[in-house]
C-alpha cells in the first residue's frame, strides 16, 4: 500500500495499491480483449457514451474538485477549472468518432481509399501536476478513435484518476475499455513501455524519463507522443501595457504552485522599462493570496511534496532575490512566490526547470536579443509576447522555438488547439483535431477495377 498525502497538511489522506507486474499485465489482457468489440462499435454509439462520460463527469464537478484539492493541492477554483476540462475534452472527442474520415484518392486502374484505423491498446502516463486534464487528453481522444485505455497515474496523485475510472464505468463504458492501473513508474510505466500489446505510449513528465521512454517504444517502433519539460520565456516589451503584463505575470508562473510545463519562468523585460516593469510587479506578487487551497480565494496552494520544496528552495539558496510573496508556515510543504535577479544566462535557475513557484528575471536590449535569450534553452514548450506592435509581435512569435506562444496573455491550453512542445520538450501535439490522428493508423486499400 502507499499512502497518499494531502499537501497543504502533510498528512495521509488515503493509501492505495501499487499495481503489480502481473495485475498490469492482466489489466492489459482486458483492454486488448475489450478493443475486439470497442473497435467495432457503431461510431454514433461510441459518440455517445463519451458524452454519456463527459455528462457523468459534469455531475461530478465539485466532487472531483474537492478531491484534487486535497490530493494535489490545488486551489479550489483551479480544480473546477480542471474537472470540468475533463468534462469539454470528452464533449469535444465525443464528435470525432462520425467524423473521422479517411479519403479517396484518385489513382488509375481502381478505386483508393484511405482509413484511419485505431492502434490497440494505448498506455497513458500521467505526472502529478495536472492529473485530470492531462489523462483526459490522453484517454478521449484515444477512445475516440476507437482505442481502449490502460492508465497510469502518478504515484503521488492516484485519486481523481481512479475516480474517473469509476465514473467511466457508471457512464457505460465496457469493462477493459479505460483501466486505470496505479502504482511505480519503474513497474507500470515501464511495463506498458515493453508490453508488446500496448501499441502507443502516451507520456507526459519529465525530460529524463520521457527520453528513457523513448528508447524503450524504440525497440518495437511503438508510437508514442511526449509532453516534456519547459522553461519558457515572458518577454515584455518596452511599448506593452505594462501594467497588464506586471497584473499578469504573477499568474504566469506562479499559478499552481509554479508546478506547470507551461510555466513563464523566464521573464524577459526591455532595459528601458526593466526597473519600471520590477516595480510593478512587486506589489502583484505581494497580493498573490497563498493560502489553505480549499478556500475560494486561494490563489497559490503548497507545492506537491517536502522533497519539492526542498529542491525549489535548492536552486533559490545563493541566488539573488529581488522580492518575494508570503505563504502558510506550515504544517504543509509551503514555499512563497520568489522573484530572483539572473546575473547572466548561464545561471542555474535562469536554465533549468525549477517546477515552482520562482521566476528569474533578465533585461534584454532589442527585438534579436529578446528571441535569441528566449531560444537559448533546450525546451520549447510556450512563452507570452508583450507589445502593441502587431508585427514585432509576429516576428518574434515565428522565430521562438516554442510550440505554444501566446501574445498579450498568458493562455497556453485551448482543448480546440494543438498543444506540445519543440526541442526536448516533447515529441507530437495533443488536444485539437489533429490529436485524433496520432491515436490512428493510415490504411490504404486498392481495389481494382480490371474487367
Ligand atoms: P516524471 O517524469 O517523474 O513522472 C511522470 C510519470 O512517469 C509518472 O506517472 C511516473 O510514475 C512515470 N514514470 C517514472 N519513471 C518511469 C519509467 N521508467 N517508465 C515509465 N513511466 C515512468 O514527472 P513528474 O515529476 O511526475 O512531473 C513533472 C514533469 O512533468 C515536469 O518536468 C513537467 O514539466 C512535466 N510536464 C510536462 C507537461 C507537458 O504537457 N509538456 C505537462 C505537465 C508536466
Amino acid at each position: 500500500m502507499r499512502d497518499v498525502v494531502d499537501p497543504a497538511r502533510g498528512q495521509v489522506i488515503a493509501a492505495v495499491s501499487d499495481t503489480s507486474l502481473g495485475e498490469v499485465d492482466a489489466g492489459v489482457g482486458r483492454a486488448e480483449r475489450a478493443y475486439e468489440k470497442w473497435r467495432l462499435v457503431a461510431p454514433g454509439d461510441r459518440a455517445r457514451l463519451l458524452r454519456r462520460f463527459a455528462a457523468v463527469v459534469d455531475a461530478h464537478v465539485e466532487e472531483l474538485a474537492a478531491l484534487e484539492v486535497r490530493n494535489a493541492g490545488h486551489t479550489i477554483g483551479n480544480a473546477r477549472w480542471e474537472a470540468g476540462n475533463v468534462r469539454d475534452v470528452l464533449d469535444y472527442y465525443a464528435g470525432a468518432p462520425e467524423r473521422l474520415t479517411g479519403r479517396q484518392i484518385p489513382v488509375p486502374g481502381g478505386l483508393d481509399v484511405t482509413f484511419h484505423e485505431p492502434l490497440g491498446v494505448v498506455g497513458v502516463i500521467v505526472p502529478w501536476n495536472f492529473p485530470m486534464p492531462i489523462a483526459a487528453w490522453g484517454f478521449a481522444p484515444a477512445l475516440a478513435a476507437g482505442n481502449t485505455v490502460v492508465l497510469k497515474p502518478a504515484e503521488l496523485t492516484p485519486l481523481t484518476a481512479l475516480r474517473l475510472a469509476e465514473l467511466g464505468r457508471e457512464a457505460g463504458l465496457p469493462e477493459g475499455v479505460f483501466t486505470v492501473l496505479p502504482g511505480r513508474g519503474a513497474v507500470v510505466g515501464e511495463r506498458f513501455v515493453t508490453h508488446p500489446a500496448v501499441r502507443k505510449i502516451c507520456f507526459t513528465g519529465s525530460t529524463e524519463v520521457g527520453t528513457r521512454i523513448m528508447a524503450g517504444c524504440a525497440a518495437q517502433v511503438k508510437r508514442l507522443t511526449l509532453e516534456l519539460g519547459g522553461k519558457s520565456a515572458n518577454i515584455v516589451f518596452a511599448d506593452a501595457d505594462l501594467e497588464q503584463a506586471a497584473a499578469t505575470a504573477p499568474y504566469a508562473v506562479f499559478d499552481n504552485a509554479g508546478q506547470d510545463c507551461c510555466a513563464r519562468s523566464r521573464l524577459l523585460v526591455q532595459r528601458p522599462v526593466y526597473d519600471r516593469f520590477l516595480e510593478l510587479l512587486e506589489p502583484a506578487v505581494r497580493a498573490l493570496r497563498v493560502e489553505d487551497p480549499a478556500r475560494e480565494t486561494a490563489e497559490m496552494g503548497p507545492l506537491i511534496s517536502a522533497a519539492q520544496r526542498d529542491r525549489v528552495a535548492g536552486y533559490v539558496d545563493g541566488a539573488k532575490t529581488a522580492f518575494t510573496g508570503s505563504c502558510p508556515a506550515g504544517p504543509g510543504f509551503w514555499y512563497a512566490p520568489t522573484v530572483l535577479l539572473a546575473d547572466s544566462p548561464a545561471d542555474r535557475h535562469w536554465r533549468e526547470e525549477v517546477f515552482g513557484p520562482v521566476v528569474s528575471v533578465l533585461p534584454f536590449d532589442d527585438e534579436s536579443d529578446a528571441v535569441r535569450l528566449a531560444n537559448d534553452t533546450e525546451y520549447g514548450l510556450s512563452g507570452s509576447i508583450w507589445t502593441r506592435d502587431v508585427g514585432r509581435a509576429l516576428r518574434v512569435a515565428r522565430a521562438v522555438e516554442s510550440g505554444n506562444l501566446s501574445v498579450n496573455s498568458h493562455s497556453s491550453v485551448r482543448y480546440w488547439t494543438p498543444f506540445g512542445g519543440m526541442k526536448r520538450s516533447g515529441l507530437g501535439r495533443e488536444l485539437g483535431p489533429d490529436a485524433l490522428h496520432a491515436f490512428t493508423d493510415v490504411k490504404n486499400v486498392f481495389i481494382s477495377t480490371k474487367e
